[in-house]
């Protein structure tokens, strides 16, 4: 008997738990992975394109190279999903499995943050690091604010790899002298869990002369004044707004009824949400890890080991353990990591640092090869 299992989104998350699904089971599983997009690109991507790096062609990993033979892929968008039925509904047709999962990540909301759309920019969507990538060029003096416009969000580490990056961008251009670098986070530090990873950055930070401006949230941009307005009412002046928009469940999981708080809570061990059948992995739920890519691979490896053992008859796997590795960007073709176990001490995740080196920042080299590799057939570049 072959199982059905529909994955909903092809991130991090659903193309892990797809590819595992074909590699292990065969034809003893029949996979459909659905996306709106026609192609996958990295997180950390954005970060190459907005400083020029790469191109926006060169980080697209197209769907329609999938070396996944058991998975058949299909580019529709969501439209609806009844959980309680495992019936979803999209812009080409309407599915059922036997095994749904989840695993549509996170919107953005620019709407949220008055003056964000106007006046500001933001680089977490490729068109949005495309457009900052066109304008930094022309940027020779004044402030700069990388600024965070709500928690959670993706990649706690992104901006201040961003704003690390910024001062190296123009040091090279010989503009530095003439910008002042502000990061606006909602933290006391930049990655709590790990306060010698914080300490890394905050004494990069002043050693570039960024300013650090901890515990504040932008709650609007005033298109008038040119200031960003934080969650205290204070405000600060700014000529260019790098900004990281407030994150929200996609609108279609929003009113299919499986969120509790903005997000769907899932078993943090099995990752079932209280559906039967149904499960979600990644940025989508408050399974109580940051929202990463590595996260929800490992979420999805989960569920994957869990259908795996259920449909070859073996004993149920081991839960999944709320660890992951990040890796964050020091400039100077160095890249630093910090590992982070969110449950092993509940309520008190630890991270351990790695200082940044060549060395790690080729690690994080083969980490993208290898998903690559695994997902899209690609073995170079
Ligand atoms: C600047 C930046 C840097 C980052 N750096 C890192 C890093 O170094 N390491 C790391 O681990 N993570 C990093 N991340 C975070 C990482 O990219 C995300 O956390 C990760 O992609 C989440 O995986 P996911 O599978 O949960 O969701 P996603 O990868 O976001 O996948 C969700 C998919 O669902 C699709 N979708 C949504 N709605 C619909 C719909 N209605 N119909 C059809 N399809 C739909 C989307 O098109 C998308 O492909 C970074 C993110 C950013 C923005």
């Amino acid at each position: 008997m072959t199982t059905s299992v529909l994955v909903l989104g092809a991130g991090f998350g659903g193309l892990e738990l797809s590819s595992r699904l074909s590699q292990e089971l065969g034809d003893r599983v029949h996979v459909t992975l659905i996306d709106r997009s026609d192609a996958f690109v990295f997180g950390f991507s954005k970060l190459d394109v907005l400083f020029g790096k790469k191109t926006s062609e060169a980080v697209r990993l197209p769907y329609r190279e999938l070396a996944t033979p058991h998975v058949g892929f299909r580019r529709e968008t969501i439209t609806a999903i009844d959980p309680g039925a495992r019936r979803v509904t999209t812009d080409g047709g309407t599915y059922e499995a036997d095994v749904l999962v989840v695993a549509l990540g996170a919107d953005y909301d620019l709407g949220a943050t008055p003056g964000l759309a106007e006046t500001g920019h933001e680089f977490y969507s490729v068109p949005g690091a495309e457009a900052l990538r066109d304008v930094l060029p022309s940027f020779r003096a004044g402030t700069a604010i990388v600024g965070v416009c709500g928690a959670p969000f993706k990649c706690p580490p992104a901006p201040s790899e961003a704003a690390i990056l910024l001062d190296e961008y123009l040091h090279e251009r010989g503009v530095r002298d003439d910008v002042r670098i502000q990061v606006v986070i909602p933290f006391g530090t930049p990655v709590p869990p790990s306060p010698a990873t914080s300490e890394a950055i905050l004494a990069r930070f002043a050693e570039r002369g960024i300013e650090f401006v901890r515990d504040r949230r932008v709650a609007a941009l005033d298109p008038a004044a040119h200031e960003a307005v934080l969650d205290d009412g204070s405000r600060l002046p700014f000529d260019l707004f790098l900004g990281i928009p407030v994150h929200r469940a996609p609108a279609v999981v929003e009113v299919s009824g499986m969120t509790r708080g903005g997000w769907i809570p899932v078993d943090p061990g099995t990752l079932a949400t209280r559906f039967p059948g149904v499960y979600a992995v990644g940025d989508v739920t408050s399974v109580g890890t940051p929202k990463a890519g590595v996260f929800s691979e490992g979420a999805a490896r989960v569920v994957a080991d869990q259908l795996v053992a259920r449909i070859r008859g073996e004993s149920e796997p081991p839960g999944y353990d709320g660890t992951g590795s990040c890796w964050i960007e020091f400039g100077g073709h160095e890249v630093a990591r910090v590992d982070v176990d969110f449950f092993s001490t509940p309520g008190h995740p630890t991270g351990t640092f790695t200082p940044p080196s060549v060395r790690t920042a080729e690690e994080k080299v083969e980490f993208g090869t290898s998903r690559r590799a695994r997902w899209f057939g690609v073995v170079t570049g």
